[in-house]
């Protein structure tokens, strides 16, 4: 038999693994799955200012977990309202306002949510529950629930889903196809980002085989934006600054707006996520940041890096996280010493093999 010859890439071990989307260990998904079993009813939530992963992965397993029966509620901190760019998803009948979400479920399901921080308000349900399984695919620091399935190495909560989904018999459907296709688009950047693994595209494959409107879906999550939007990005691209010395000369750009500016222009601090999509495209610059300043006078800090650098590392030192490329935390400094702070930890970090 001839072995095929083998097309060589340079590798800077970020190249696209072939293998399963998640590979974790058996023992997590009969843990995950007995707990599913023995538990009625079953409360999700997904974190703060919900994205398309945190809401499509909830709603996902929301529709499915009501199919099979089970009595299901959703619902994350700070509101019931979908953000306008996702408000198409289907299974909006599984979520209750914050003040409704059970005090002490059965078990209780986090997706995407890497510290319970980052439940706000509905923290409280992590201690009146019996069990608590914890769903996702962040760098997890301090672990909280009783059951896991994380998986830093998934492109997406989304893929955890599908494969939960697979091992409980759930047929998908448009419906739940809807919902994790969303989760994964977003979360690989419109299948841009370096996750995007041959395992990602097939699942891809197998959502659109479901029947979804993937063009409706991608022009509102990607391109649909309020005409408002575009005039305070471009305030915010007109003073940008670049640095071109800074990270070790792989060079800085960023850019700031705050509360006041929001509000003037009629948009929420999660509508304006965006910006650093933008900014980060500047080809001068390994790291891109976006600062904005909140009514209670903190920043909430983007950043980006296209991967020389390991910016949740560095948000890490500023109290923050999230992924090796994408990452963010909140500064309680003004935007200059938030920046004065970044540009010397930003000097001294290591830069990643090309
Ligand atoms: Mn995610």
């Amino acid at each position: 038999m001839t072995v095929p010859a083998r097309v060589r890439t340079r590798g800077n071990g970020r190249r696209p693994q072939a293998g399963p989307a998640t590979s974790l260990p058996e023992t997590q998904w009969e843990s995950a799955l007995s707990a599913l079993d023995t538990s009625d009813p079953i409360a999700l939530l997904c974190h703060l200012h919900p994205d398309g992963d945190a809401l499509g992965s909830m709603l996902g397993l929301g529709i499915a977990l009501r199919r099979s029966g089970k009595n299901v509620v959703g619902s994350w901190g700070g509101g019931v309202q979908l953000p306008p760019t996702y408000r198409m998803l289907p299974g909006r009948e599984v979520l209750v306002p914050p003040e409704e979400f059970p005090v002490a479920p059965d078990l209780l399901i986090t997706l995407d949510t890497s510290s319970p921080e980052r439940l706000g308000e509905l923290a409280r349900a992590l201690d009146g529950a019996r069990t608590v399984l914890v769903i996702d695919h962040h760098v997890v620091g301090d672990g909280f629930g009783t059951h896991h399935l994380i998986d830093p190495a998934a492109a997406a909560t989304a893929v955890l889903i599908d494969e939960l989904l697979r091992r409980l018999g759930v047929t998908l459907d448009a419906e739940i196809a809807t919902c994790l296709y969303t989760g994964l688009t977003t979360d690989t950047g419109s299948f841009k980002y370096a996750s995007t693994t041959p395992a990602v595209h097939e699942l891809a494959g197998r959502l659109l085989a479901c029947g979804i409107r993937h063009d409706v879906l991608s022009r509102q999550i990607w391109d649909t934006n309020p005409f408002s939007y575009l005039r305070l990005l471009g305030r915010a691209l007109d003073r940008a600054a670049i640095e071109t010395d800074a990270a070790g000369g792989l060079g800085l750009v960023w850019t700031w707006t705050n509360r006041d500016e929001l509000d003037r222009h009629g948009l929420t601090m999660p509508e304006i996520e965006g910006f650093i999509d933008v900014i980060r495209t500047a080809d001068a610059a390994e790291v891109a940041v976006v600062c904005k300043g909140d009514a209670d006078r903190t920043v909430k800090v983007s950043m980006r890096s296209k991967g020389r650098i390991d910016v949740s590392a560095v948000c890490a030192q500023l109290g923050g996280g999230g992924h090796r490329f994408a990452a963010g935390f909140t500064s309680t400094v003004c935007v200059e010493d938030t920046m004065n702070a970044l540009r010397a930890l930003l000097a001294v970090a290591p830069h990643l093999p090309e």
